[in-house]
């Protein structure tokens, strides 16, 4: 029974704290890199961690469900969570749209000894390294400009002047890779997915 003990323990080691950072894992990148692809693939292999569900005053897309993908907000909501101290972080996105992290998901899963992990933009990162500066900063990187590029312009969700405002954006956040703490180049989303979740062990 204790060989069997053991030999569990082994296979599924309990993920232990790394020394100096918390279970607070932050991921960002440029644009369309594919941190929402990885957070997904994180999501369903790993539903021990928990993916934060941000706020947002844009409008669904096809198949976002709300509580889900997204808790959908007015305005006046996101004033009223800022204004109540709700939100860990937030950010106006590619100048138009609100996003934010709620606070107490986040605190009820660290308490309770989970791991998790934020899918956020690099203005949120920089107010969770400062609001909270033992959090571990991951940054996925693309392979290339050039695929990044494709990836931005073959999503096609976005008009031209949107498709435009988000390759300046990109270009911006990846100059900002030397604030993070681990890189993490998105090949491959089940490869990517994996390297990240290594780190939270
Ligand atoms: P989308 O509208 O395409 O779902 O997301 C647009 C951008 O908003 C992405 O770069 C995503 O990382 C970022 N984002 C999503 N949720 C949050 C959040 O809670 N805080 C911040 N700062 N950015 C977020």
């Amino acid at each position: 029974r204790v060989a069997l003990v053991a030999f569990l323990d082994d296979r599924w080691p309990e993920p232990q704290p790394r020394e100096g950072r918390s279970r607070l894992i932050v991921l960002a990148g440029p644009t369309a890199v594919g941190k929402g692809t990885v957070a997904t693939h994180i999501k369903e292999h790993h539903p021990e961690l928990l993916l934060s569900v941000s706020a947002t005053t844009r409008s669904p897309r096809p198949g976002e469900v709300d509580g889900e993908h997204y808790f959908f907000v007015d305005d006046a909501e996101f004033d009223r969570l800022i204004a109540a101290g709700e939100l860990l972080e937030h950010a106006t996105v590619h100048n138009r749209f609100r996003y934010g992290t709620p606070k107490a998901p986040i605190e009820r899963a660290l308490a309770d000894g989970r791991t998790v992990l934020l899918e956020i933009d690099l203005q949120g990162a920089r107010q969770v390294r400062a609001a909270a500066p033992d959090a571990t900063l991951v940054f996925l990187l693309p392979p290339s400009w050039d695929e990044l590029v494709h990836r931005l312009i073959g999503r096609g969700t976005e008009d031209a002047e949107e498709r435009e405002r988000r390759l300046k954006t990109a270009k911006v956040e990846l100059a900002s890779q030397g604030e993070f703490d681990f890189h993490v180049v998105n090949d491959d989303v089940a490869r990517a997915a994996a390297e990240v979740v290594s780190l939270t062990r």
